[in-house]
């Protein structure tokens, strides 16, 4: 149920929370710009105690939530949320450019690729630390040593970082060298990583399922949610289909139908979605066309050599390309890096 406020008041805001845990409920408080109101989640059997808070002269109305995701979709928020992290922030007009490779393979390695997708424009640093691989036998990632490379890369040119956790275990100490936790497609629906990752005081970037519906994915994103974590940002990162001449197929359709019907930032990732590098700057361009916040691209200073995805990295001079190909698309969408 939406509880709107009459007034901002922090008593009167604090009342209607306490009469909501006392139902039984969680309470979570969304400020907006032209009213405050508080989303009660939980069993949806005694709303009708919920609605009697009408009554409180400081509660305007009491409505229910229609879709199942209550506190992601657009019901119980309509402006954009802007999710800060570090210097950068995402969505609301806002566009950031996550880059960096695929692996940290070395120091040498993730400071130049720091210093590359910095001097190009980019807004955060990426590179995994610890990777979910579909084989045993491949790389696995450098871990904790891979984690610290990765940040004190990022604050040696001043770009927050993000880096995936893969179990729940890993949350605490990603978030203790990181500035994003990413949540992998392959995790999208590990409920005890979302869990966690919703406790986490990071801001979260969840993404798509390569099997997984627009539904589902908001509803991962309401698990993180529903732990008190507000700061979640989706990411479409191509889902499988019948074709074979690409790696996976970008629904960038996803863009649209998640901005009607979430308030969350959501961004691209056209390096995983095509797997291969010549296609990774012309569904950029697409991705700002399609009103997404934000792209996360894959670049390695030398992709011959690179430990995993280099088929799909861009070169140092391609990166560069990409950026200045969606500059003036971004003025035309009225974003700013
Ligand atoms: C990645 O970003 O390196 C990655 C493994 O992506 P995904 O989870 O989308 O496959
Ligand atoms: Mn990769």
């Amino acid at each position: 149920m939406i509880i709107v406020m009459a007034s901002s008041k922090k008593e009167d805001v604090e009342h209607v929370v306490q009469r909501i845990e006392e139902l039984g409920y969680k309470a979570h408080v969304i400020v907006g710009v032209e009213r405050t109101v508080v989303a009660a989640v939980g069993d949806e059997r005694g709303k009708e105690r919920l609605t009697a808070l009408e009554a409180l002269p400081h509660v305007e109305k009491v409505f229910p939530i229609l879709k199942p995701f209550k506190l992601a979709g657009r019901e119980v928020r309509s402006e954009d949320t802007v999710v800060e992290c570090g210097t950068a922030k995402i969505g609301g007009g806002h566009f950031c450019v996550m880059a960096g490779p695929c692996s940290v393979e070395s120091k040498e390695q993730v400071n130049l690729s720091a210093q590359i997708v910095k001097d190009a424009g980019a807004t955060m640093l990426r590179g995994g630390a610890f990777k979910p691989r579909t084989s045993p036998y491949s790389f696995q990632g450098m871990e904790l040593e891979g984690l610290k490379l990765l940040w004190s890369a990022g604050q040696a040119v001043g770009l927050p970082v993000v880096t995936e956790a893969t179990t729940p275990e890993q949350v605490a100490i990603v978030a203790e060298f990181a500035d994003m936790i990413q949540i992998g497609a392959r995790n999208m629906q590990n409920y005890g990583l979302l869990r966690a990752a919703g406790k986490s005081n990071r801001p979260v970037l969840l993404k798509r399922g390569m099997m997984s519906t627009i539904n589902e994915w908001l509803m991962s994103a309401e698990y993180i949610m529903s732990e008190g974590n507000p700061n979640v940002v989706l990411c479409e990162r191509g889902i499988r289909t019948f074709e074979t001449e690409t790696r996976n197929t970008l629904d960038i359709q996803a863009v649209p139908v998640i901005r009607k019907l979430s308030h969350l930032p959501v961004i691209v990732d056209p390096s995983h979605a095509a797997g291969r590098w010549e296609l990774v700057l012309p569904m950029a361009c697409a991705a700002v066309a399609s009103g997404a916040d934000g792209i996360m691209v894959e670049m390695h200073p030398n992709p011959e050599v690179a430990l995993s995805d280099g088929q799909q990295s861009l070169k140092p001079r391609r990166f560069e390309e990409l950026m200045a190909a969606i500059r003036p698309l971004l003025d035309v969408m009225k974003k700013t890096l």
